[in-house]
């Protein structure tokens, strides 16, 4: 199995559940076999008790686990069924920690967030038993790269690269390039920032996911390819759509999936059903 980690920066509700779901799209239609998870940095055990209200959709999987939204995008976009595995939370990590605690198996040692957290974490991406075909896990990190909550996961994600190689795992960066209207400019050092917050933590971004709201020129995505160092290339424009499913059309239009197969070192043919992107 090769590994797509999907990270946020900047602010969140980026969409970077929307991009997970429109590469597992891609993906698929090239003729690989997707799954998908979603790792919420909060303590609650899962959405079930939330409000919706405030955190949109219980999507309910055909396991009868109640879980995030963003599933929700990535069975309609991806057309795969997920589980009770495909949702994990902090809350759920902690649970499954603390009764191993009481129950003394951990020998005496102190329990501690590295590395028995993050091991926990890093044991969970990805072991569905039912699906042993599987070619890329798309693993989408909620919240946003710098919150105190969200670092366990991303020490687990920087370990997990280190054992299963950079081929095999590749980290997407989804940011915000802002357009300040009275200065008439894109910007792109909230992007720098979030990047090199990353780069602290040990990780270096394959790709950036750039949500803007004007298209991106050559130049910009030169700029921030040189000071976030990745290729030209790996920097992909999402700009807003109106109706979400355009979006894996937008990335498409901008290679995601050719970019991120050849990160992979995956062949990349073009898409089986072409009809469908016309
Ligand atoms: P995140 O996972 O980063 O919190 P989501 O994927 O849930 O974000 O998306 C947040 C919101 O933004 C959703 O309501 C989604 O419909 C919207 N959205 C995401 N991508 C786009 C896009 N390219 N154009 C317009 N709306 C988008």
């Amino acid at each position: 199995v090769k590994y797509v980690f999907v990270t946020g920066g900047v602010v969140s509700g980026l969409g970077k559940g929307i991009t997970a779901a429109s590469l597992g799209r891609l993906l698929k239609m090239r003729g690989y076999k997707v799954t998908s998870q979603k790792f919420d940095p909060y303590i609650n055990i899962d959405p079930g008790t939330m409000n919706p209200i405030q955190h949109g959709e219980v999507f309910v999987t055909d396991d009868g686990a109640e879980t995030d939204l963003d599933l929700g995008h990535y069975e309609r976009f991806i057309d795969e069924s997920l589980n009770k595995n495909s949702n994990v939370t902090t809350g759920k990590v902690y649970w499954s920690i603390l009764q191993k605690e009481r129950h003394g198996d951990f020998g005496g040692h102190t329990v501690q967030v590295v590395p028995h957290i993050t091991n926990e974490i890093k044991d969970r991406f990805y072991r569905n038993p039912d699906a042993k075909d599987t070619e890329v896990a798309i693993i989408e990190i909620g919240g946003t790269v710098g919150d105190i909550e969200s670092q366990p996961f991303l020490e687990a994600i920087r370990q997990f690269q280190h054992e299963v190689g950079p081929k095999n795992c590749i980290m997407i960066h989804v940011t915000l390039i802002p357009y300040l209207k009275a200065s008439g400019e894109i910007k792109t050092k909230p992007t720098q920032a979030s990047v090199k917050n990353l780069q602290g933590m040990g990780i270096q971004p394959d790709i950036l996911v750039c949500r803007s709201d004007l298209p991106l020129d050559q130049g910009i995505k030169d700029k921030i390819a040189l000071f976030c160092n990745v290729p030209s290339r790996n920097v992909i424009q999402n700009l807003d759509v109106d109706v979400l499913y355009e979006v894996p059309l937008a990335m498409e239009k901008e290679h995601l999936a050719d970019v991120v197969c050849e990160c992979l070192d995956m062949e990349c043919p073009p898409p089986a059903e072409h009809a469908w992107l016309e």
